[in-house]
This record gives structure tokens, C-alpha cells and sequence, in this order.
């Protein structure tokens, strides 16, 4: 039997490999971009290679690989063990983790990536605290995971969990990522913050954060929690219209769920007080008593949290 499991976390940009022991304590980590038009079999290969050059560049021998676990993004039916929507890969109504089950003749399981992140998060920084835990990760869109009762919860067919998605705008709202209008992640990813600033610069000409974007010739979110706290009119301006959208949200899922604890991963999730003071008080007001509150915390894992899940699940599989 072997000793070590494998975590593939396979994203629209680049795929991601953790080697760990059965025991789950990390041995590895490693990324490679990821060539979409390469296709399936291409890629099955390039991940084969990846995980060997791994593997050996730690001393392990391929057989000594003793389960596989895949993180991929997308609907996967994880009853059935097949993807059921893979926007970015087009890999539809298969189990992609099946070719690398065949040649490493081990066991192998598929996940929805951001419940892996969540799954990861959960295990490696949080799960002696707590049994319920939600993980939201404000980047493109906003990926999410929960965890209830130490375990991760999908619903029926693996279908839920996708809070990102959640309609917070019934009339004109704006186009999600997944075409439909006014769900959540369409005005509170790093993405929409992006946007608010962009919608708004040419109204704050001598601001701060217009001159710092100026100068530096492109923008990115970490600008504006900079000028934020120098008290800028352009960052305050689109950072609490941000605010606003993202307390909603989360205290729609504290007041569904309860859990023991919300964790923000993604980049925005770096900033600090600065996002997470504001924000637990937003969020208060929305709640119906204080007892529904719960702590929000950075992720710890961030890039590897997929990977790092995606072993908990290989785990599983044996
Ligand atoms: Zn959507």
C-alpha cells in the first residue's frame, strides 16, 4: 500500500499538485500553467508527467502514490463521479481524474474546486475549533464551500453551495459571470471592485488613488485599500458600495446557516483591518439578533487551499 496522496487542483489559469503523506502532513507543492487548448488527453498527460517529476524530486517512487484527489471547476456529480458543467475546459459528463487513476493504478475522486478550498482551509487551519465553516473567495467571481458538522455539504447531486450565485438584484441587475442577472458575485468579487473604480475615476480627478493609478499605469485592489486608509474620497467612495453588497451577502449566509465561522480567501482577503473591521459592523446590521454573528477571517492557504483539500479527499478514497 502507499504512502502518499496526491491533490491535483485543476484551474482555468494554472493546475496545481500537492504531495502529502496518509497521514496528510504536506511533502510538496508545485503549479504549471494550464494550456486549455491543449484538450483532455494532452493535459491528463502533462499532469502525469508533473506529478512523477514531483514525486521524485522528493524521493517517492510512483507506486509509492496511494490515492488521488481532483479539484476541478465546475458542477461535478460527486455520487456519480463525473463533471456535470466545466465552463472554462469543456470537460463535460466524465470523470477527468480517470486516466490519472489508470496509470498510477490507484484510487481516485473529483470535488468542485471551491468546495475543495473550503475543505482544505477547514482541515489544515480551522477544524480543532470549529464544525461549521463557510469559505468565500472574492476573485473573478466568488467561489464558496461549507462545511457542516466537519464535513463538506453539496446538497442534493453536489448541486448547492454556490453562493456567488445567489440573487441579491431581482429587477436590472447585473450579468454574473454565469450569464444571469443580479447574483451576488456580479457586484462583490474582486473583479466588481475593479469595476466600480474603473466606473468612477474620471469623477475623482485630483483624488489619491486616481494619481497613484495614473502614475503606476494599470490598477489593482491593493491601490486602493492603500488610499483607503489615507482616507481618499475615490477609494471610500467605490470600496463602501463594495461593502454594501458583500455584508448583504454574508449575512444572508450567517442567518441561513449559522456557521461557527465565515473565512475570505482570495487577494482582497490580504488587506486587513481595513476590510474586516467595516465589514463585521455592516454586516451586524442586517442581522436579526447579534447571536447569528460570527467571526470573519482571512484564509490562511490561499493558492494551495485546493490542492491541500484535494488530498483530504484522496484520503477519503482509500
Ligand atoms: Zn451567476
Amino acid at each position: 500500500m502507499g504512502k502518499y496522496l496526491v491533490g491535483v487542483d485543476v484551474g482555468g489559469t494554472n493546475i496545481k499538485l500537492a504531495l502529502m503523506t496518509r497521514a496528510l502532513e504536506p511533502v510538496a507543492f508545485t503549479s504549471f500553467p494550464t494550456r486549455v487548448e491543449d484538450g483532455y488527453d494532452r493535459i491528463s498527460q502533462q499532469m502525469i508527467r508533473q506529478i512523477e517529476k514531483l514525486a521524485s524530486e522528493n524521493g517517492v517512487s510512483p507506486d509509492e502514490i496511494a490515492a488521488i484527489g481532483m479539484g476541478l471547476p465546475g458542477t461535478v456529480d460527486t455520487a456519480r463521479q463525473k463533471t456535470v458543467y466545466l465552463s472554462i475546459l469543456q470537460w463535460d459528463d466524465m470523470n477527468p481524474c480517470e486516466k490519472l487513476g489508470e496509470y498510477f493504478h490507484v484510487p481516485c475522486r473529483i470535488e468542485n474546486d471551491a468546495n475543495l478550498n473550503a475543505l482544505g482551509e477547514y482541515h489544515f487551519t480551522f477544524r480543532r475549533e470549529i464544525d461549521n465553516m463557510v469559505l468565500l473567495t472574492l476573485g473573478t467571481g466568488i467561489g464558496s464551500g461549507i462545511i457542516l458538522r466537519g464535513r463538506l455539504y453539496g446538497g442534493t447531486s453536489n448541486h448547492g453551495a454556490e453562493l456567488g450565485h445567489m440573487t441579491i438584484v431581482a429587477d436590472g441587475g447585473r450579468t454574473c459571470l454565469c450569464g444571469r442577472p443580479g447574483h451576488w458575485e456580479a457586484y462583490c468579487s474582486g473583479t466588481a471592485l475593479e469595476r466600480y473604480v474603473a466606473q468612477r475615476l474620471a469623477d475623482f480627478p485630483d483624488s489619491l488613488l486616481h494619481r497613484e493609478i495614473a502614475a503606476a499605469g494599470r490598477y489593482d485592489n491593493r491601490q486602493l485599500f492603500q488610499c483607503l486608509q489615507q482616507g481618499d474620497p475615490l477609494a471610500q467612495e467605490t470600496f463602501s458600495q463594495f461593502l454594501r453588497y458583500l455584508a448583504v451577502g454574508i449575512a444572508n449566509v450567517m442567518k441561513i446557516l449559522a456557521p461557527d465561522l465565515i473565512v475570505l480567501g482570495g487577494g482582497l482577503s490580504q488587506a486587513g483591518e481595513v476590510l474586516f473591521s467595516p465589514l463585521e459592523g455592516e454586516v451586524r446590521k442586517h442581522l436579526i439578533d447579534p447571536g447569528q454573528f460570527c467571526p470573519i477571517v482571512p484564509a490562511q492557504l490561499n493558492v494551495r487551499a485546493g490542492a491541500y483539500g484535494a488530498c483530504v479527499l484522496a484520503s477519503e478514497a482509500l
